[in-house]
């Protein structure tokens, strides 16, 4: 018996492994396939910038967090596991090619403005002091440049995780889907497998979009579903930018080898993950609008992964209401690599049995739900 098995080895289950064990809990973290290959793989590792003391928003002050752990995690995966995690402070500009994307720019302005958030709006020719590269077809009206943006080389930040979680005595498991849980007086009391039950103290899921079948297994109706982004990876011999480049919700990240994601899109297709045609060819479009270099380089590969998206936008975290010893820590989408040091944080000390400091109203595991349809076998 553990004193926690965590449910999902994506991101936020291998940041809660590590947290927990951490601090001295004994934990196993199952998974349905391999560990750190879902969504938390396939994403971007873009970091936006925020600040925990002068957030407007619950999410912005969970993000403010993650950003002051993720500084430290960087480091401190570094020495336990001597692994880089690519974490890098690397700035973030803002594009607006359109009337529509220059109001919302204005609108991000005020927004960074009165969270503290330090940037410098540019417009015409000084937009290329920020990018030198930067050419888009159509031009840039304005563009707003922060230096607190990061990224994350994720895949390098999943390796890291897992290996420091197994020097810390993390029991990892893989190919193992967990089908349902037992339950006696308000309690779980074991996870079925395939092959065997697994008893812990305390269960938390954190399945990525599959989570939502896990949670109704429990009896919680919930608004959990995949929302498919699809991603190209460019390479060039030298880095064409060296900011992340934003426009509207989709970006090009630049990585420090020459290499660069351009990303992405958001569509409802159940758990199809398979990329498309049509939309690599938006994308590769999109990328080479705006840093026209990116015509002479060559493409490296094509993906897709599958957010972890909810009914009305917000995570589901915390304890389930009708079994004590039942948590859930899912429901990220579009931010799950940025917040996970923080969710991990927080869960690991609401797990513990001590009390997190943060609101957590928006994201309380029992508000009302539009049910996300019917979801894929576990
Ligand atoms: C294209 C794209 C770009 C993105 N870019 C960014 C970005 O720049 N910044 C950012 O913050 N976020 C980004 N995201 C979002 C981010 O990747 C997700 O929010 C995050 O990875 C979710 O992590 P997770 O651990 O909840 O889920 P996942 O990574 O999906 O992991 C869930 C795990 O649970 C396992 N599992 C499923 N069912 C079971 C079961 N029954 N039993 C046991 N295990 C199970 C799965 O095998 C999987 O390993 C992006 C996502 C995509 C797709």
């Amino acid at each position: 018996m553990t004193d926690v098995l965590v449910v999902g080895g994506g991101v936020v289950g291998l940041s809660l492994a590590w947290d927990l064990a951490g601090e001295g809990a004994d934990v196993t973290l199952v998974d349905a396939a391999a560990v750190g290959r879902a969504a938390s793989w396939a994403g971007a590792g873009i970091l936006p910038p925020a600040r925990v003391e002068s957030a407007l928003h619950p999410i912005e002050s969970l993000r403010g967090l993650a950003n002051r752990l993720h500084v430290e995690w960087a480091e401190a995966l570094r020495e336990a596991t001597g692994m880089d995690t690519g974490y890098r402070r690397c700035g973030g500009v803002y594009v607006a090619r359109t009337v529509g994307e220059e109001a919302s720019l204005i609108g991000l302005k005020s927004l960074f403005d009165e969270e503290g958030i330090e940037c410098r709006m540019w417009e015409g020719e000084g937009i290329r002091q920020v990018e030198p590269n930067l050419d888009p077809d159509p031009p840039v009206r304005r563009a707003l440049w922060t230096p607190q943006e990061c990224q994350l080389r994720n895949p390098w930040h999943l390796r890291a995780l897992r290996v420091g979680c197994e020097r810390l005595g993390v029991t990892i498991v893989e190919h193992e889907p967990i089908r349902a849980f037992e339950q006696q007086q308000g309690k779980i009391t074991a996870a079925r497998s395939d092959r065997r039950r697994w008893y812990a103290g305390a269960y938390c899921v954190t399945a990525g979009p599959w989570s939502h079948a896990l949670l109704e297994d429990l009896g919680l109706a919930n608004g959990i579903l995949p929302v498919r982004g699809q991603m190209v990876l460019f390479r060039s011999d030298k880095p064409l930018a060296e900011a992340i480049i934003n426009e509207g919700t989709r970006y090009l990240v630049p990585r420090e080898d020459g290499r660069l994601l351009a990303g992405s899109t958001e569509e409802e297709v159940g758990f199809d993950c398979r990329p498309t045609h049509d939309r690599f060819e938006e994308l590769t479009e999109f990328a080479c609008s705006l840093l026209p270099a990116l015509r002479d380089a060559q493409i490296e590969a094509v993906w897709a992964g599958l957010r972890p998206g909810s009914f009305d936008g917000m995570p589901y975290m915390g304890k389930l209401p009708n079994l004590e010893n039942a948590f859930v820590a899912s429901g990220h989408f579009r931010s799950g690599l940025s917040l996970s040091p923080a969710i991990a944080r927080l869960m690991s000390q609401l797990i513990l049995g001590k009390q997190p400091q943060a609101d957590w109203e928006l994201f309380r595991v029992d508000r009302e739900a539009v049910n996300a349809g019917p979801s894929q076998p576990m």
